[in-house]
């Protein structure tokens, strides 16, 4: 049975060549002003000998090439993108036109603070309501994104922990289910990490963090809820236990979206937390960005913000430069100002008595979700989820098909594929997030499509799995080729 979305996709998609192949013209079809002298004798030996390698195209030409390919991509807008750990939400066109008011869209970052008070104004406003919302006592919005948060979040817990005497504590632990970026995080601020395995329900063991509790513990990294989707609900016990030992706890704030106007890391005994506002306060960020990653602290880590921040002086705004223990600079600007700018459109627009609607209305979606799919896909940690399912192809594999084959076959069907092989900690993992932003019909429609896959396992019609996606005008790729043989340059 074809499920709605899926009739819905076909033609007028254009299989699209490489610019150079397109090229027919000369490049004079450019349009460069003219030179205005003779080139002085002195840089003769610069003066080119061979035109420009640039592909000559009409315009008409150029931009239907840039169009077409932009109508391969799947975006937001384009359908539903449950992309697991990624908040992939639908970003209200409200943020996109304040973020283009030319009054904040022209403002340059050197511009004297008296020219600059509005900008300012909204950037204090945010930085109040994030230490607000996530329960810390200040917030730095420096960072440029989640992993540099990190960074930045341990760079200040190394200062705190260095004028504290404890130069020899070096060690970060990390679950096995948290993100990549968090070890390579603690590695390039030059401590090492300790990897702490899960218990047999996905979430932190205490007995497992207490063995590797000892004086040369700098910190916890942990995600709460966890990249499982469920909840750390021995959160306080963890944090009291790394702090009796010493250490400070780093939180990733990155499923912020599970507890945004709910509960606050901060309550929960963290000493900062990274936000990914451009998950849970909607950026458009597919593709690698842009984003934004603001790190609160608590007064333990407080002293500790780079420079320069944003101080309300009575009336005005300045922005400080200095602070004997700050860490420093991390980014040459104040912050990602656009990201910032709908950051605080998109909050503003909730209030503070409906901003625990994201969250409800996020865990009710991803749990409507596990509620259809969990007799026929694999829930490898039983119970509710927070605002992310995890499902695995256990039940599948046993047909020849494997997760790779199912979120191939999604594309066929219309859909974004779900965050596949994440988190490490299940074999075959599944990961979808459906976010708030989603309706009733299109999870349906999803998950129609999820149950038409595993009817087409149980059934042994299997041959169109293992071939999936064959609608795109580019197939399964070899991603192994892809990435240790990458053709980066154009070849005649
Ligand atoms: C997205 C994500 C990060 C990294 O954030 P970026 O903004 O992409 O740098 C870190 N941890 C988790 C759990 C994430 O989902």
């Amino acid at each position: 049975m074809m499920n709605a979305q899926y009739s819905a996709v076909s033609g007028m998609q254009h299989e699209e060549p490489l610019l150079f192949e397109h090229a027919h013209e000369a490049p004079e079809s450019i349009n460069l002003p003219g030179v205005a002298s003779e080139i002085p004798l002195t840089l003769d030996a610069f003066k080119r000998k061979t035109p420009p390698r640039i592909p000559g195209l009409s315009e008409p030409e150029a931009v239907r090439h840039f169009v077409r390919l932009s109508q391969w991509n799947h975006g937001i807008e384009t359908g539903f993108y449950p992309l697991g750990s990624c908040t992939m939400k639908y970003n209200p066109r409200v943020n996109e036109q304040v973020a283009r008011l030319p009054g904040l869209a022209h403002v340059h970052p050197d511009q004297p603070e008296d020219s600059v008070q509005g900008i300012l104004t909204l950037l204090y406003e945010l930085q109040t309501w994030l230490a607000e919302i996530a329960g810390f006592s200040d917030v730095t919005l420096q960072p440029a994104a989640g992993a540099h948060g990190e960074l930045v979040g341990l760079m200040m817990i190394r200062a705190a922990l260095d004028a504290r005497g404890d130069q020899h504590r070096k060690k970060v632990l990390v679950p096995d289910s948290a993100h990549g970026t968090n070890p390579a995080s603690a590695a390039l601020c030059g401590m090492f990490t300790v990897e702490i395995k899960s218990g047999p329900d996905g979430r932190i063991d205490l007995d497992e963090l207490k063995r590797h509790l000892d004086d040369n513990v700098a910190a916890l990294m942990m995600t709460n809820p966890n990249t499982a989707g469920t909840f750390e609900s021995d959160i306080r016990e963890i944090c009291q236990l790394v702090h009796d030992a010493g250490g400070l706890v780093y939180g990733d704030g990155a499923n912020l979206n599970a507890l945004v106007g709910v509960a606050r890391p901060g309550d929960m005994g963290l000493d900062c937390l990274h936000i990914n506002v451009h998950k849970t306060f909607s950026t458009p960020h597919g593709g690698g960005g842009p984003g934004a990653g603001p790190v609160a602290v608590n007064d333990t880590l407080k002293p500790f913000l780079p420079v320069p921040r944003i101080i309300k002086d009575g009336d005005t705004y300045r922005i400080e430069t200095r602070d004997s223990q700050s860490i420093g600079s991390v980014l040459s600007t104040l912050g990602q100002t656009g990201v910032y700018m709908r950051a605080n459109a998109y909050i503003s627009a909730f209030g503070r008595n409906h901003l625990h609607k994201i969250a409800q209305d996020a865990v009710l979606n991803a749990n409507y979700i596990l509620c259809r799919l969990k007799d026929v896909y694999h829930v490898p940690f039983s119970g509710l989820c927070k605002h992310e399912c995890l499902l695995t192809d256990e039940y599948q594999e046993k047909h020849g098909v494997k997760t790779l084959d199912i979120a191939k076959q999604l594309i066929d069907l219309g859909f974004h594929p779900m965050t596949v092989y994440f988190p490490l900690i299940v074999h075959g993992a599944m990961l979808i997030e459906p976010t708030e932003t989603e309706s009733r019909e299109t999870l349906d429609a999803f998950c129609n499509a999820m149950l038409e896959i595993a009817a087409q396992c149980e059934a042994g019609e299997t041959d169109m799995l293992h071939e999936a996606p064959v609608k795109p005008f580019r197939r399964r790729l070899d991603e192994t080729q892809a990435a240790r043989k990458p053709v980066l340059v154009w070849q005649e």
